[in-house]
C-alpha cells in the first residue's frame, strides 16, 4: 500500500526499538534515556489528588493556567527570565512535540535549519516533517568543540532556524556561556531563530554551568526555550513538556500543537506544577545522584575496553568502541545485547547517513536496520539514568567483554 512519502525519510527510532531488542533478550536497558528509580513522592501524590479532584477534562489547550504560572515562576527564580505565562508558553505533550510542533510552526519547506552534530535523533525526522534542509555543524571530539568559522559558514540567507540542545545528548557537552554568544551573534546578524532543547538543564557535573540562549542579550525574542518534566523529575511517561517563545512565535506554536493534540494530560500538567515549586535541594540531590551514577558507570566501561568521554552533563556517556574490532556499531550493539545482556545505542543514530544512502529500512522484526555508514559506526552511547545496582548489574556483565575470546 502507498504511504506518504514524507514519512519514507526516516525510519522508527533506534534508541526506542533498542528498548525493545533490550525486552525481548532480558538486556539491561542502557539505551533509551529514561529512570529505573521511583519520581519524588509528593508529585506523585500531586498527581493522584488531581485524579481525585476530577482534574479529568481537558486543560487549556496552550496549558493549564497554573503550571504556566509555576513555569514562568521557575524561570524568573532560576534565571532571572520574564516570561509571559499568557502569551509565551506553550505546554505540550512532551519536549518531543515541543520541537515538531515548533518547526512546522516556524519553518517552510525549503528553509535550512543548523543542527549540531552528534545530535539528538529526533531532530533528523522533525527537520523532514517540517521540510527543513538540515545544515550539520560537527562537535569534535572529545571536548565536543565546534570551529566558530565552519558554524559562521553554515549560516545563509536561506538559514530559517538553528537547534541548540545544551546540555547535550548524546556527548554530554554543556555549551559554554562563550560558544553560545557566539552562536547569539549569528543568529541577530542572519535574523535566524534559535530553537534551543535544555531537558537536561538541572544535569550538570563537576561544576558546570548551564547558560539558557534566550536569557543572552537580544535573544529572548528570537528564541524557542523547550523543554519539559521528563528528565528533570524522572517521569519521561507523564508527557509534559513546554515551548516558550515571544508572544508571535508562540501564537504559531500554539495554533500547530492545538491541533497536533489538544493538550497534555490535564492532572499530570498540576502534578507538574507541583514539581516545578520543589526546594533547590531537590535540583543538587538530583545532580550529585546522577554524578554518583556517572562515576559508577565509567571505570566499568572503560576496563571492558570502551573509551568513554566524559559527560559533563545530561546522563549518557558516549563511548569509542575502535578497540572492539567490529565493523559497525549496530553489529556491535547487537552483540552487545546477545552476548552479555546490555543494551546501548548505536553511535550512528546521532549522525547524518552518508550522503545519498538515506537511512536503512526498518525490518519487520522491530529491530534497527544495519548502519549503512556516517560518522558514528565506532561509538556507542550507554545511558547511566538508573540505580546503582542496575549500573553494577551492568558492569559485571560487561566484564566478560574484557575476558579473553568475548572480543573479535
Ligand atoms: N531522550 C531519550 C534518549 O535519548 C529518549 C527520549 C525518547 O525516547 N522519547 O534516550
Amino acid at each position: 500500500m502507498k504511504t506518504a512519502r514524507r514519512t519514507h525519510g526516516f525510519t522508527e527510532s533506534v534508541i526506542r526499538a533498542m528498548t525493545r531488542v533490550a525486552a525481548q533478550h532480558d538486556a539491561i536497558n542502557l539505551a533509551q534515556g529514561f529512570p529505573d528509580f521511583a519520581a519524588n513522592s509528593q508529585v506523585k501524590e500531586a498527581a493522584i489528588a488531581a485524579v481525585r479532584r476530577d482534574v479529568n477534562q481537558y486543560a487549556i489547550t496552550w496549558g493549564a493556567k497554573k503550571l504556566r504560572d509555576a513555569i514562568c515562576a521557575r524561570y524568573r527564580f532560576a534565571y532571572g527570565m520574564e516570561i509571559d505565562p499568557e502569551r509565551e508558553v506553550t505546554v505540550t505533550c512532551g519536549s518531543t512535540e515541543a520541537m515538531i510542533a515548533t518547526m512546522l510552526a516556524l519553518v517552510d519547506p525549503g528553509d535550512e535549519v543548523i543542527v549540531f552534530e552528534p545530535f539528538y535523533e529526533n531532530y533528523g525526522p522533525d527537520a523532514i516533517l517540517s521540510g527543513a534542509v538540515p545544515r550539520f555543524v560537527t562537535l569534535r571530539e572529545p571536548d565536543w568543540s565546534f570551529d566558530p568559522d565552519e558554524l559562521e559558514a553554515a549560516f545563509t540567507p536561506k538559514t530559517r532556524a538553528i537547534i541548540i540542545n545544551t546540555p547535550n545528548n548524546p556527548t554530554g557537552k554543556v555549551f559554554s556561556r562563550d560558544e553560545l554568544t557566539h552562536v547569539a551573534r549569528l543568529c541577530q546578524k542572519w535574523g535566524v531563530i534559535a530553537v534551543t532543547d535544555e531537558i537536561y538543564e538541572y544535569i550538570l557535573y563537576d561544576g558546570a554551568e548551564h547558560v539558557p540562549l534566550a536569557s543572552l542579550d537580544g535573544m529572548a525574542e528570537r528564541t524557542v526555550t523547550i523543554n519539559s518534566i521528563s528528565k528533570t523529575y524522572s517521569v519521561t511517561g507523564w508527557r509534559v513538556g513546554w515551548a516558550l517563545g515571544p508572544a508571535e512565535l508562540t501564537s504559531a506554536i500554539r495554533k500547530v500543537h492545538d491541533f497536533l493534540t489538544v493538550g497534555a494530560a490535564a492532572p499530570l500538567q498540576e502534578a507538574a506544577a507541583e514539581a516545578l515549586g520543589l526546594p533547590d535541594s531537590y535540583y543538587e540531590t538530583l545532580a550529585r545522584d546522577y554524578q554518583n551514577r556517572r562515576d559508577a558507570l565509567i571505570p566499568s566501561l572503560r576496563a571492558a575496553g570502551f573509551r568513554c568521554f566524559v559527560p559533563r552533563g545530561a546522563y549518557y556517556i558516549m563511548t569509542d568502541i575502535s578497540t572492539f574490532g567490529f565493523p559497525d556499531d549496530v553489529a556491535f550493539a547487537r552483540n552487545l545485547i546477545e552476548a552479555i545482556g546490555v543494551a546501548a545505542v548505536p553511535g550512528s543514530s546521532f549522525y547524518q547517513r552518508s550522503r545519498g544512502e538515506g537511512r536503512p529500512p526498518a525490518r519487520s522484526s522491530g529491530e534497527p536496520g544495519r548502519s549503512p555508514g556516517g560518522e558514528g559506526r565506532q561509538k556507542l552511547r550507554f545511558a547511566f539514568c538508573k540505580k546503582i545496582e542496575t549500573l553494577d548489574a551492568a558492569a559485571q556483565r560487561l566484564l566478560r567483554l574484557s575476558k579473553p575470546g568475548a572480543r573479535r
